[in-house]
């Protein structure tokens, strides 16, 4: 037996939106693992002391900063070190692109990702896909590009993270179906007496898991498990019968695989979303770390029930707009991000938003078959059709 393990060269790693959750989480593996991960790229929207502060410590190539007005400020503060300041959305799709990078992380929030993604694939590289808008939006297109581009997607979303696990070994092996865990999130039981007067406040504190506000949003409405939906028929290629979902409050089984014979597989962990960030940057090894381990002790019981679909209708909305298909789950997303954003500065009460997304879907023209200019159409007319009904609306 062989037991010298070959020493694997470091993995340069592109981050689109470094300084939000997942970003600064992903940063945290890379400094725990110096000699695998170099970080490349780093961009972050607006937030420029803290892609400042990361340039200096990860020392990457470039770092790009998309607010076009802070672009003066960060360059002279990093004027001392060799790195390239770019800004601007547009160099995005520039940097996703550069040869100099193993990987793209796209860890940005919202469809803005569908354009660097697209750059990174059309450049070769392996995406570790965080954004799950972006196969919400065209998944039949982004996957078979990848295809074509011979590159991998790797998930980062826990569930799809935990399916991809489940399947290693299995590629021969059909699926019957795949069951999504949910949390239920902060209103789990809840009735909409209950939400017609709920506040961002209660909305933004989740139970288990520490996210980005939008997701936190999503994950209060079960859009977020829509959205995940959508995300895994594209992800293993599933028809929209394949995929169930069950409310697992606990959040310690991640997702489940069942095979043609019945067999269920199940990832399980304490729920830290640098696990399925560190195995898809370094997929298919894993990497020792020191996370918190599960402990069967703390919970003597696991329990399961069925997501309330009447209650919060977004679930629904979005196994709706995957079945009509075509540029409908795109309608559904942009919608949901403006009322997302809307709910977050109290202009639109937390039941409502369903409204709102339900009644895009009614009016935006549908495509079956869209080509990439007809989903940036479409994400375009569905935000300002969103965005005039929620400026109608009573808080
Ligand atoms: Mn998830």
């Amino acid at each position: 037996m062989n037991n010298t393990k070959i020493k694997q060269s470091v993995k340069l790693i592109t981050i689109l939106g470094s300084t939000g959750s997942i970003g600064t989480q992903a940063l945290e593996v890379i400094r725990d693992n110096p000699s695998i991960f170099k970080v490349s790229v780093l961009s972050a929207l607006k937030n420029s002391e803290l892609l400042i502060q990361q340039a200096r410590e990860f020392k990457p190539e470039t770092v790009v900063i998309c607010d076009e007005s802070q672009y003066s400020y960060v360059k002279d503060s990093l004027s001392d070190l060799k790195i390239n300041v770019l800004a601007g959305e547009a160099a995005l799709s520039e940097v996703a692109a550069y040869p100099q990078s193993d990987i793209v992380l796209t860890a940005l929030m919202g469809s803005v990702g569908l354009k660097p993604t697209i750059a990174a694939i059309k450049a070769g590289k392996n995406i570790a896909l965080a954004n799950k808008e972006t196969l919400v939006v065209a998944g039949e297109y982004i996957t078979n590009l990848a295809k074509t581009h011979q590159v991998k997607i790797l998930p980062v979303d826990s569930e799809h993270s935990a399916i991809f696990q489940c399947l290693v070994g299995e590629e021969q092996n059909e699926i019957e179906k795949i069951y999504l865990t949910a949390s239920g999130g902060p209103f789990l039981g809840k009735d909409k007496n209950f939400l017609s007067s709920v506040k961002k406040e209660q909305a933004l504190k989740h139970p288990n898991w520490v996210m980005g506000a939008k997701i936190t949003i999503d994950s209060a409405s079960l859009m977020n498990k829509g959205l995940e939906v959508i995300e895994a028929k594209w992800l293993f290629n599933l028809a929209v019968d394949q995929i169930d979902i069950i409310v697992h409050p606990q959040s310690i089984i991640h997702s489940i695989v069942q095979f043609t014979d019945g067999s269920m597989k199940a990832q399980m962990g304490v729920p830290d979303m640098k696990l399925p960030i560190q195995y898809a940057l370094n997929y298919p090894d894993r990497l020792k770390n020191n996370f918190k381990r599960f402990n069967f002790l703390d919970y003597p019981n696991f329990s399961f029930q069925k997501a309330d679909t009447e209650t919060f209708k977004n679930l629904d909305l979005a196994f709706k707009s995957l079945r009509k298909g075509g540029n409908m789950p795109c309608i559904l997303n942009a919608a949901n991000e403006i009322v997302v954003e809307a709910f977050l500065k109290d202009k639109i009460g937390f039941l409502r938003m369903s409204e709102v997304i339900e009644q895009c879907m009614e009016e935006i023209g549908f495509i079956e078959k869209p080509q990439l200019a007809d989903y940036l159409e479409t994400d375009k007319h569905s935000r300002i059709l969103a965005g005039e009904l929620v400026t109608k609306s009573k808080v």
